[in-house]
């Protein structure tokens, strides 16, 4: 199977990398957004491409995939939502189509990730596999019995919008209380050790560092034995614990893989994460879901987006 080029789109940053039918990167290129308007960023788009373009012949790649944040029309790759982005209706295949000159194909960021994870990484082998991203938000995606969900208007995997606390979480971006994105995002734990906070005034967290250094400072406070950030940490793997439980009722998958920046904790998540979520689990048997931490850390997405487009896009790729 020839090369595909799989671009990853961030709300800040976008990378695009030829990746070969083994799922390796054997090339890549880089940019931060500095604007995220549709025209800057289908210039990013293109500037990078043409980057590993330029290095390799075009007629070897295969297609190109976009990995992109929001809900995206499947037929026309147009982005029809991204919170993200700040976009709506933006037609990000089409104008990418004409700039690049290949074939273009656009799906969701989470989908392209769970592609790439369920066919190259901790997940290759089985067939019924969820990844979860902890990072700004939870983005997910959920393959069961060997078929990717898509659903009927392409939201199937949006797991960080289940509400697991309703009357006592934080206020999520989507504008409802208590999401698990809210409680159990890498900024779902910087909540919890702001909420926290009046309780450690001793602290070694000091607020505004926290908000500026982000979840791992949490993280790494909470493994030194900060009591602060120990507790925060405790909250968040309860919360983490809830929702995980939650996908376990759904979809009973045989792996659940945990990336993004707080998956980096290892096993300090682990070991505390796994006896909660056993005892939350209640009608599929106890313990046929193991929990892991992803392989493919932030390649998961280009490798994954390759892999969609040299399939001929998220629908032809279903069968992951
Ligand atoms: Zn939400």
């Amino acid at each position: 199977m020839p090369d595909a080029i799989g671009i990853d789109l961030g709300g800040s940053h976008v990378m695009a990398a030829v990746v070969d039918d083994a799922g390796k990167i054997t090339l890549r290129a880089e940019l931060d957004l500095e604007d995220q308007s549709f025209e800057a960023v289908v210039e990013a788009i293109g500037t990078v491409t043409d980057q590993v373009l330029a290095q390799v012949k075009k007629s070897d790649i295969a297609a190109v995939g976009v990995g992109a944040p929001g809900n995206v029309e499947l037929s026309t790759g147009t982005i029809a939502y991204s919170p993200n982005l700040h976009w709506a209706d933006k037609p990000l295949g089409a104008a990418l189509g004409k700039r690049i000159g290949l074939h273009v194909h656009v799906a969701n960021d989470a989908r392209c990730a769970t592609i790439g994870e369920h066919r190259f990484g901790i997940g290759a082998g089985s067939t019924d596999f969820v990844l979860l991203t902890l990072g700004t938000g939870i983005g997910g995606g959920i393959v069961s019995s060997g078929v990717l969900a898509i659903g009927h208007g392409a939201g199937a995997g949006e797991v960080g919008h289940h509400q697991i606390r309703a009357t006592d979480g934080f206020q999520c971006n989507c504008g409802k209380t208590g999401c698990f994105e809210a409680q159990a995002s890498g900024t779902g734990l910087i909540r919890q050790a702001l909420a926290l906070a009046p309780s450690f005034p001793r602290s070694t967290l000091v607020p505004s560092n926290v908000q500026k250094r982000g979840s791992k400072s949490i993280r790494k406070a909470a493994q030194a034995g900060d009591p602060h950030a120990l507790a925060a940490w405790e909250r968040f793997v309860d919360d983490l614990a809830r929702g995980l439980a939650n996908v376990i009722a759904f979809v009973n998958p045989e792996i659940i893989a945990l990336g993004g920046g707080v998956s980096s904790a290892g096993d300090f998540l682990l070991t505390p994460l796994r006896p909660k979520v056993d005892i939350l689990t209640t009608m599929a048997p106890r313990g046929s879901t193991r929990i892991e931490i992803a392989e493919l850390g932030n390649d998961a997405g280009a490798i994954g987006a390759a892999e969609m487009a040299r399939r001929g896009g998220l629908i032809a790729a279903v069968r992951t």
